[in-house]
């Protein structure tokens, strides 16, 4: 495993969509130890408003949904 340390802790990560991303180092060990899928910040804004959107619809039919 290459470890490149440098003035900032970043790792590489390779997305589903194909992209080749540096993300912080930190930020993604805790992700994975959530067992999180590591994905690039365009796949994670996609999907986050996906979620909005999901949620919005499930809330229009009156089922409460609570993340915790
Ligand atoms: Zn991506």
């Amino acid at each position: 495993m290459l470890d490149n340390a440098g003035p900032r802790s970043l790792m590489k990560i390779y997305c589903a969509c194909g992209k080749i991303v540096d993300l912080d180092r930190k930020e993604m060990n805790l992700k994975k130890s959530l067992k999180k899928d590591l994905e690039c910040p365009a796949c994670r804004n996609a999907r986050i408003s996906r979620e909005i959107d999901f949620l919005n619809g499930v809330s229009d039919k009156g089922i409460p949904i609570e993340e915790g």
